[in-house]
């Protein structure tokens, strides 16, 4: 078996198949053998599962995949990759089925449902940078059954997805992450691991999706609405941001006694928050 890990072998096909890399696509392939090893061994893969791949690619990680999993499905945008994986670089596994859709679009719900009998599988992705958040709140917010989701994403993007209260990376995406997942960054990966380079770093990230979430809220909606507006303008206080915000309706005074009843200053500002405080806020608010 020839591995595309090996630069070498990735380099034969690109010629082979005349592959011109899609930046639209948001296309770097992996060529690094260590780096695909940490991302199956955090995935924790057994051959009892079901793998969700997203963006194949020319079958880098599909391979390992097929290899270390029961069943893989991957879903890939790019048409042209299509007979390249089925007939040539993944040929010889029988486990393996592409679908040449965009991710976004896609019903996985319905996708699990047939292909897994609706049981938990796992999601394993080198994850196309231009819309990395999109398809992790996707995977998130459709309460999928997921066991844990694997990915590689901007450096920037995983600190993010790991930040807690008062760090510059805290935000929207760390409570979001919170609320649905544990975040744990398995590996830092570097430019040259892939082909192209991308012009930022890289990092490994598992999200392994909680039973039930960690905090109770009477309306989640409005939790999310307030985390948003709290973030939406970081150098205003909390209340302003509230206030300023086109999605919400609430009267100074009644955010003012909110904060009050939480012994929040009126001058906090969302970042100092932690998940628990917004449930709160939320439910004063609600009442
Ligand atoms: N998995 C391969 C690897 O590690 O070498 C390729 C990873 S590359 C960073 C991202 C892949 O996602 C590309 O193959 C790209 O065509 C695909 N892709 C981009 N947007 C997509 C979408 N909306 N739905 C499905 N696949 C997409």
């Amino acid at each position: 078996m020839a591995y595309l890990g090996d630069p070498k072998r990735t380099i034969e096909i690109l010629n082979k198949y005349h592959i011109v890399f899609q930046k639209k696509f948001g296309q770097n392939f992996l060529i690094d053998t260590h780096v695909l090893d940490k991302i199956i061994a955090a995935a924790q893969i057994t051959k009892d599962d079901m793998v969700l791949e997203i963006g194949p690619g020319i079958g880098t990680m599909t391979q390992y995949l097929c290899e270390n999993a029961g069943k893989v499905i991957a879903v890939e945008i790019d048409r042209t990759l299509v007979p390249i994986l089925e007939n040539d670089t993944l040929s010889e596994y029988d486990n393996f089925r592409i679908i040449n859709e965009d991710v976004l679009k896609l019903d996985l719900k319905k996708l699990i449902e047939e292909e897994n009998g609706g049981r938990p599988i796992k999601v394993a992705a080198n994850l196309p940078y231009y819309i990395t958040t999109p398809i992790v709140m996707k995977l998130l917010e459709e309460r999928l059954p997921i066991d844990n989701i694997t990915v590689m994403v901007q450096k920037e993007v995983a600190e993010r997805m790991q930040a807690g209260p008062g760090s510059k990376d805290y935000g929207a995406l760390s409570l979001a992450v919170q609320y649905y997942a544990d975040a744990y960054i398995a590996a830092n990966v570097p430019p040259n691991c892939f082909m192209p380079r991308p012009n930022v770093g890289s990092a490994v990230i598992r999200l392994t999706l909680h039973s039930e979430p960690p905090v109770k809220v009477r309306d989640e909606k409005l939790m999310f609405a307030l985390i948003r507006a709290s973030f939406n303008q970081r150098r205003k206080t909390l209340q302003n941001g509230i206030n300023n915000s086109p999605e919400l309706n609430f009267s100074k005074e009644s955010v003012s006694s909110a904060l009050q009843q939480m012994d929040l200053p009126e001058t906090v500002r969302g970042e100092a928050l932690t998940l628990e405080q917004f449930a709160k806020l939320s439910d004063l608010l609600k009442s």
